[in-house]
């Protein structure tokens, strides 16, 4: 069996009739996906997919002979079976979950029904092709209970090789070889757009670092809130985080928990963090300038600051839940004035973090003196949280040392591009801004228990959007996704787990930590 965790495919040398293999290439296997299975009986179809996927992801004309007919080989039952094929395929990549469809997949005819399937569900089609050796096929067609006629093997070992032409005219996303039903190498690829999304990272010799961040922003804790939060950063650290940043919010917010799950004040818990040798970062992401007058906001993480050896960065954003406000007896402003008070606010803890204890006249802020001690130990990074393209990110590209941006690439090279314009308008070297996504991931010690978590957390967002959002996979996919980001000039990634319970759930980021720091 092929371990869980490498979904990743290698292969040393691979020939496939005339077309030319890439030799060494990695194919990652696009999932969610609609895959075909293509190969003469014993060319090791089934076993390839039982060691790669779940039961019931692999949809099997044997198996559906069985259930509808006497048995697998109840050929007689062949036309109910692929009528209900059919029907479970068009249920399921509906739905956008991965189907594997295990037949012989020798048929064109039924080819296209797959594809035109896999169209309509917006899915990659990808092909998976089994040239195993006709000795081999012939030798595990005779050790079966039921052997296929020999004739029959024979001709479908004649038509394998007209297979390779039909694809390749087909209109398959993603061809690939699976040699000796074990290891699939790159046939060929339809469109260049999604090859260039597809290419594994492994393949790329320079790969970028990145720092991890791990966010907290539930905090399952139990009887023992003290006790949690320090067993949190030792294994944060243990698992290769460089900080923990903390949610500011003064009620749960919807999108992570139910508004009475604790969600505790972050300067004070952070206050307690600074006091353990983690060597974390140690941060909130982001506070809203709604919630603490600026200057008490500088006072607060200039004390955590020196508190933590010089261990603090400060998020900052406008803030945006009237709720919360309400609740507490704040004042929920404009947005156009929450935006202004975010520019306001990072003047003034700048100019309460300079040393010396003069009159700041800035040009929002004019202080009569800037007594502030203690004074942070090094200047104490801004990051402002948010992706508001005309005020927000021009915020960032005027005043800021750090954004943080969403983790979806697609959407980030959106807001990078803007973030550029802005730049340039300003003459801010962009460089100089740290660049950090803010990642919500998915990630199963296996594809089984990467499906119950989205099952478990979805509510009524579909397995397929939720899993799409929280980039639902194994290690090994947020690796490649990770390198993805590092590319893109990300330097930091704030990690939040949906289904972060205790600190044992950081064991599961460890590698991937590894792999990218
Ligand atoms: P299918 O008819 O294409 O679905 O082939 P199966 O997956 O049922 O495999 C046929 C037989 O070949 C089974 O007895 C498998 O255990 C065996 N088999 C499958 N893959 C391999 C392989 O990579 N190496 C070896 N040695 N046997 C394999
Ligand atoms: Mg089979």
């Amino acid at each position: 069996m092929v371990p869980d965790e490498t979904r990743s495919f290698f292969a040393a040398s691979a020939t496939l009739g005339t077309v030319e293999p890439y030799p060494g290439q990695h194919v990652a296997m696009p999932d969610p996906a609609l895959v075909v299975l293509i190969g003469p009986s014993g060319s090791g179809k089934s076993t390839w997919a039982a060691a790669r996927y779940l039961p019931r992801e692999i949809v099997s004309s044997d198996e559906l002979r069985g259930i509808v007919g006497s048995g697998p080989h109840d050929l007689d039952a062949s036309d109910d079976a692929f009528s209900l094929l059919d029907q479970i395929v068009g249920a399921r990549s509906g739905r956008g979950l991965t189907t594997i469809i295990d037949t012989l997949g020798l048929d064109p005819a039924r080819r296209s029904v797959y594809l035109g399937q896999a169209r309509k569900a917006r899915l990659p089609a990808v092909a998976v092709v089994f040239d195993t050796d006709a000795v081999a096929c012939r030798e595990r067609n005779r050790a079966r209970d039921r052997p296929v006629p020999a004739a029959v093997l024979n001709a479908q070992l004649r038509k394998m090789r007209e297979v390779v032409a039909e694809l390749a005219a087909e209109g398959w996303d993603l061809v690939v070889q699976a040699e000796g039903g074990a290891q699939p190498v790159r046939v060929h690829q339809q469109s260049p757009e999604s090859a260039r999304s597809q290419e594994p990272a492994q393949a790329r010799s320079e790969p970028g670092r990145l720092d991890f961040i791990l966010h907290i922003s539930r905090f399952a804790w139990g009887e023992d809130p003290a006790g949690w939060l320090k067993a949190m950063a030792a294994a944060a650290a243990n698992a290769g985080f460089r900080g923990i940043a903390l949610m500011d919010h003064l009620i749960q917010i919807p999108q992570v928990d139910r508004a009475w799950e604790p969600i505790p004040e972050p300067l004070v818990t952070l206050g307690m963090l600074a006091g353990l040798e983690s060597g974390l970062r140690l941060g909130t992401l982001v506070t809203p300038v709604t919630f603490r007058a600026p200057g008490v906001l500088a006072k607060a993480m200039a004390t955590l600051d020196v508190l933590s050896g010089g261990r603090a960065f400060c998020g900052m954003g406008a803030g945006w839940w009237d709720r919360e406000h309400a609740a507490f007896g704040l004042s929920f402003p404009s947005a156009r004035d929450r935006l202004d008070n975010l520019e306001t606010a990072i003047e003034t803890v700048r100019a309460l973090w300079l040393p010396g204890t003069k009159a700041y006249r800035g040009e929002r802020v004019q202080l009569p003196e800037t007594t502030c001690y203690p004074r942070p130990l090094s200047p104490i990074p801004i990051i402002v949280g948010g992706s508001g393209e005309r005020r927000t990110l021009q915020i960032v590209a005027r005043l800021a040392d750090g954004c943080n941006l969403p983790a979806d690439i697609d959407v980030l090279d959106a807001k990078l591009a803007v973030l550029r314009e802005h730049c340039a308008k300003v003459s801010r070297d962009m460089t100089d801004i740290e660049i950090t996504v803010l990642d919500i991931p998915v990630i199963g010690r296996n594809r089984e228990h990467t499906a119950q978590i989205v099952e478990r957390l979805r509510g009524r967002v579909s397995a397929a959007a939720f899993a799409r959002r929280h980039h639902a996979g194994l290690a090994a996919d947020h690796v490649t996704r990770y390198r993805q980001l590092a590319e893109r000039g990300v330097g930091t990634v704030f990690v939040a787990l949906p289904d972060l319970a205790g600190p044992e759930d950081l064991a599961r980021l460890a590698p991937v930590i590894a792999a990218v720091s």
